[in-house]
């Protein structure tokens, strides 16, 4: 059982069947016609122009950022934006264009007072800003559906562009029980992580308009990212849009229970009412060494990431009963 990531997902009989199968071209000449395919199913199935499948959501992310963005120009986003924080500052690094977070919220919203005041002028000492960039869900939390209205009507007013970091949109969408499309309306250009829950074990997509892809299919070949029979990874990729969505909400079931149960442990801290996908951070004691608990729990085949808070990831290769075996050696652990 492996707590850390959701990116530890293997591919389903389902996905091995189909990339075994897989119809494959030369994607750099667009001769793959399943990447050629889910590009376009992908692009319509999220009300997009057009669409463009990636090596990773790291990739997806700079793209996207590059393809909004000149050099020079700069990019609003939360302190905890992963386009920010877990990217190796590759916007800054490969396109020369300035991060510009504030504070997240504590459900990770942004404030729109807090962004109009980093807005710079039209004025030669300043960067140009030019995106406010959002993440959904960011760190298990879901943004409600009348904030993202509002970030809309917010980047309209200033004359910004609107891009979603949506590794995790599906679990988002799940949660609210509603289309995916209710979320990725709002939005110029979305990322789409087909390797974390959905399971696929390669691959995000990038989505906005035909212009926008298009800048973007040029940056990925500089970037390296151009890739030959990806058919192979597409096949996959599109059955973690079409089949792996439905587990997304066992994940935040399991998540809420595994909450519910770590908050009964002594020395562990963590509201699960709070919980709203498949991401639980815990608050350890003090008085807890975590890398022996991480050590103990591996003698069991139990893998977690030993930090403080503590991240527990819920995936489709943790059962409810994993959940319940996890609670109960963590318990003999404390006493
Ligand atoms: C995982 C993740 C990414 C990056 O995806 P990789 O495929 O790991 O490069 C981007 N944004 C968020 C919110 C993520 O969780």
């Amino acid at each position: 059982m492996d707590f850390r990531s959701d990116t530890v997902t293997k591919p389903t009989p389902a996905m091995r069947h189909a990339m075994a199968n897989a119809l494959v071209g030369d994607d750099v000449y667009g001769d793959d016609p399943t990447v050629n395919e889910l590009e376009q199913w992908a692009a319509q199935r999220h009300g997009f122009e057009a669409a463009l499948f990636t090596t990773s959501g790291t990739q997806a992310n700079l793209l996207g950022l590059m393809a909004h963005c000149e050099r020079g120009d700069e990019y609003l986003c939360g302190q905890q934006a992963h386009n920010y924080r877990y990217e190796a500052g590759g916007a800054a690094v490969l396109g020369s264009i300035q991060p510009q977070p504030i504070e997240n919220n504590p459900d990770g919203t942004l404030d729109f007072a807090k962004l109009k005041a980093v807005i710079k002028p039209d004025d030669c000492h300043f960067a140009r800003t030019r995106l406010l960039s959002l993440e959904n869900t960011i760190n298990g939390k879901v943004l409600p559906l009348a904030y993202l209205a509002q970030a809309r009507e917010f980047v309209d007013q200033h004359n910004l562009a609107l891009h979603l970091d949506g590794a995790r949109v599906y679990n988002a969408a799940v949660a609210l029980d509603v289309d995916v499309c209710e979320i990725a309306q709002h939005f110029d250009s979305m990322t789409i992580c087909l390797s974390k829950g959905l399971a696929a074990p390669i691959g995000s997509l990038l989505l906005g308009t035909n212009e926008f892809i298009a800048k973007a299919r040029r940056l990925r070949k500089m970037l390296g990212g151009g890739m030959r029979q990806a058919g192979i990874l597409a096949a996959a990729g599109k059955l973690a849009l079409t089949e792996q969505v439905p587990q997304l909400k066992q994940d935040h079931i399991n998540a809420k229970r595994l909450a519910e149960g770590l908050s009964q442990i002594h020395g562990f801290s963590v509201n699960a009412d709070f919980i709203q996908t498949n991401i639980v951070f815990v608050k350890l004691a003090d008085t807890i060494d975590v890398n022996a608990l991480a050590d103990k729990l591996a003698q069991d085949g139990i893998t977690i990431s030993a930090a403080n808070p503590l991240r527990f990831v819920t995936h489709k290769d943790i059962s409810a009963s994993d959940i319940e075996t996890l609670l109960e050696k963590l318990e003999q652990y404390m006493a």
